[in-house]
């Protein structure tokens, strides 16, 4: 197998943590016999300061032929009195509105090892927790129209427009049927179809798509009773599937439940890799200036993003799997960086953690 990767560093610590997950991915290369061709390209500040714009033409070339794209962090202080259009974060809006980009991916996964970085009691994660948030990202109440603002009988009032076409829930289900598939084989899909008729909707295309995926165990749950099932029994959860703002508000709690942003990977898909979609891959976290070239920023967010690189859009489980390993066999050996330094261990910098886990890997 021969795979074309864009890799794009970004700001801050963007390239320090993707440097380390390069080191893995060449890992992966030497233990499963496969072949990743690496392109850098530029976005956001880096971008600004070599280009003047935050996502030059040349990079969305790139993005476009790519398998996948793999993305560190942009933005920092250099940037933040530019007007919204033209600062490093319009590269992210940008690249996400050119590929097409309508489903975001969040695990949120408690290691055992971490287990007292998460919120919750820790009779609750001491197993470990490991969740996938599928949301849809490019409909819904956020950009459903009519919406605005106006005043009726002398009254100022706001409205927003809560709206689903069939298509666009039956391709986000696929994507996550797809990611059950790939993983625990358990979907809940989540809605409020006792109240809005959109969940209606919702609720009996996911029950069609799920003819194609028998395989997987389909399960509905009330956002309402999941945002409480998620701190009651968040280990109960293979894969959850949702709309824009159920799922903007689920993939937050859960991942105050998994603890540290440093630990947290995140995809954004275009499609299934079967129905040959594209997937870019980034750490949940931004550039932290605070902590930009001292080697300190934690590397395995991005490590994590890398796997599930390899299983989304590569369909390679044991690989994916095997740097999943990888990573948690180094959290057991005691090391930590700094961010998740909690209750003692070898403080390690940013490079050793790309080193131990390519070493963790090989072995
Ligand atoms: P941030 O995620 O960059 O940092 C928040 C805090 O977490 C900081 O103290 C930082 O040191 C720490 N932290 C984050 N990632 C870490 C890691 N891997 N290892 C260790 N510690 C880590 O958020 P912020 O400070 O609000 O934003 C900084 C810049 O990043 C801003 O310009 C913002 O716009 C940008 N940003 C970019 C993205 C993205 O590229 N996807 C996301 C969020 C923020």
């Amino acid at each position: 197998m021969k795979k074309h990767i864009v890799v794009l560093p970004g700001d801050g610590i963007g390239p320090e943590v993707v440097a380390q997950t390069l080191k893995v991915l060449r890992a992966v290369e030497t233990k499963f016999g496969v072949s990743f061709t690496f392109e850098e390209a530029l976005m956001g500040g880096a971008a600004i300061d070599a280009t003047g714009s935050p996502l030059p033409e040349a990079t969305v070339a790139a993005c476009k032929k790519a398998d996948a794209v793999l993305l560190g962090a942009v933005g920092g202080p250099k940037w933040d009195n530019l007007p919204n259009a033209k600062r490093p974060e319009a590269g992210l809006l940008g690249i996400r509105k050119e590929l097409n980009l309508y489903a975001n991916l969040r695990p949120a996964t408690v290691f055992p090892e971490l287990a007292s970085l998460s919120c919750l009691r820790p009779d609750l994660v001491q197993n470990g927790i490991d969740i996938l948030v599928v949301r849809e990202l490019t409909g819904d109440v956020y950009f459903g129209q009519p919406a605005g603002e106006e005043v009726r009988d002398g009254k100022r009032c706001a409205f927003n427009n809560m709206i689903y076409y069939e298509d666009e829930v039956r391709r986000i289900a696929r994507v996550g049927f797809a990611a059950a598939m790939a993983r625990g084989k358990r979907l809940c899909s989540v809605d409020k179809c006792n109240v809005l008729v959109v969940g209606r909707l919702w609720r009996s295309i996911v029950e069609e798509v799920h003819k194609e995926f028998p395989q997987v165990e389909l399960s509905h749950m009330y956002v309402d009773n999941c945002a409480m099932q998620l701190i009651l029994n968040p280990a109960q959860f293979d894969v959850i599937v949702t709309g824009n703002i159920f799922g903007d508000i689920l993939s937050d709690e859960a991942a105050a439940v998994a603890g540290s942003l440093g630990m947290l990977p995140s995809a954004s898909l275009s499609g299934t890799a079967a129905d040959g979609g594209i997937g870019l891959y980034e750490p949940v976290h931004g550039s932290a200036p605070d902590i930009a070239g001292q080697d300190k920023a934690n590397p395995l967010a991005t490590i994590l993003s890398a796997a599930l690189m390899l299983r989304m859009s590569f369909g390679l489980n044991d690989a994916a799997t095997a740097v999943e390993t990888a990573v948690r066999n180094v959290l057991k050996a005691g090391y930590r960086t700094g961010d998740i330094m909690k209750d003692g261990g070898t403080l390690i910098g940013c490079t050793k953690a790309g080193d131990l886990v390519v070493e963790a890997l090989l072995k």
